[in-house]
């Protein structure tokens, strides 16, 4: 007896959690087209613009941009492998999950792992760092620009300047940052940087675009064992990306078509349009969950547009409204990650989901929940809150 399992049916879902977010038709569409083989000249050609719009996206020159194949954690694991080498001094910076991560990715790649830390919801200062430089002298110091779990907005210029004048390497994980909030790899000085296309590109996860500049590869040139990855090795990969077009693995061709068109959609909006519209939606969105006497889980003036961390009311239990919204609305939103589980909701206004019709059909849905479940508020304070930002009157 053979079973064939029923025809897929996904479910229509607004994607306003921390990824992924909800997809552009066009993007869609991209993922449809035929297959072509990863040596066609045609596909070589598109990896040759993917790459020219990969650096415009990054704001950087770097020669090494291209997208890893695997999610943001592989963007991860290929930026920490590659530049770790067994016994060298590695800084982690955790205030969330992301950071904590980063920590245990260099732990494996053989690193002496130093961390600092602090409370989630906050962002490091250029003197904390500093001190952690002098203290532990590390050979590459890894910070997340945008912490999904916290909602917190790391800012990076002074910090890039403090790390080289120590000598060492400025990795960034900009996951949730890129396509979002500026990131300038070039006129910032970070050494290597990943992304991950499921966040702000509003792609389907599967691949990790990377940057790596030329101290960057310096050090990896100077290796003396080998990568620890294979799959991940950045020299050989870059003899894919490269010129010699040599077989590594197989590309995941249609992924690449969409983050192809994924970034056409952002460079035909203009970056500073897609920050703006970011912003934009986020004060809509940020006025109505005030209005709704929700508090945001990261301090004031470094809050993320793209993730709004909020802590769950007394009284709210985290599961009811999630699965309210979910089931009665069909709108994701993520809960909250470690020392915020069942503490928190995280709303994602990632890439398309950054959109009036989202913020206000989620606030009126949250609304509503909130009010059956006994929490109190006037009906429509969120709506006319968000509407007032939008009309310009308010903010
Ligand atoms: C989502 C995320 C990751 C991991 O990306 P995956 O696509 O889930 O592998 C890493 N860092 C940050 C900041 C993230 O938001």
């Amino acid at each position: 007896m053979h079973e064939i399992a029923p025809p897929l049916t996904p479910p229509v879902r607004t994607l306003m959690g921390p990824g992924p977010s909800d997809i552009h038709p066009r993007v869609l569409q991209a993922l449809a087209l035929p297959t072509i083989g990863h040596l066609d000249p045609y596909y070589l050609e598109t990896m040759d613009r993917l790459q020219g719009m990969l650096r415009q996206v990054f704001k950087t020159k770097n020669q090494m941009t291209m997208a890893i194949s695997g999610t943001g954690s592989a963007g991860m694991e290929a930026c920490v492998h590659n530049l770790i080498e067994p016994g060298e001094g590695f800084l982690a910076c955790v205030n969330g999950v992301f950071g904590g991560r980063m920590a245990e990715e260099a732990r494996r790649a053989g690193a002496e792992v130093a961390t600092i830390e602090c409370p989630w919801g906050q962002v490091f200062s250029v003197a904390e760092i500093e001190e952690a430089l002098h203290k532990h002298k590390p050979k590459v110091v890894g910070i997340v620009m945008a912490e999904t779990s916290t909602g917190a907005r790391q800012p990076l210029q002074e910090i890039a300047d403090v790390v080289h004048d120590a000598g060492a390497l400025l990795l960034v994980d900009a996951v949730t940052a890129l396509g979002g909030i500026l990131v300038e790899v070039d006129q910032w000085g970070i050494d290597a940087i990943y992304s991950g296309t499921q966040k702000c590109l509003s792609c389907p996860p599967g691949l990790a675009p990377i940057s790596l500049n030329e101290r960057a590869m310096e050090k990896i040139h100077a290796r003396t064992t080998p990568c620890r990855s294979w799959y991940l090795d950045v020299s050989l990969l870059s003899n894919y990306w490269g010129s010699d077009r040599t077989y590594h693995h197989t590309a995941p061709i249609n992924m690449t078509f969409a983050l192809y068109e994924a970034l056409r959609l952002i460079l035909e909006e203009g970056l500073e349009g897609c920050f703006s519209r970011h912003q934009r939606h986020h004060q809509a969105l940020k006025a109505g969950l005030t209005a709704l006497g929700l508090k945001y889980a990261a301090q004031e003036n470094f809050q993320l547009p793209m993730l709004n961390a909020v802590l769950i009311p007394e009284g709210l239990d985290d599961a009811t409204i999630r699965g309210g919204l979910l089931k009665d609305f069909g709108i994701e939103i993520g809960g909250g990650l470690g020392v915020f589980k069942g503490k928190a909701w995280r709303i994602g206004l990632m890439g398309y989901a950054a959109r009036a019709e989202n913020v206000l059909k989620f606030l009126a849905a949250l609304e509503q929940l909130l009010l059956r479940n006994g929490h109190s508020c006037s009906p429509g304070c969120s709506i006319a809150a968000a509407n007032e930002v939008y009309s310009g009157c308010g903010v």
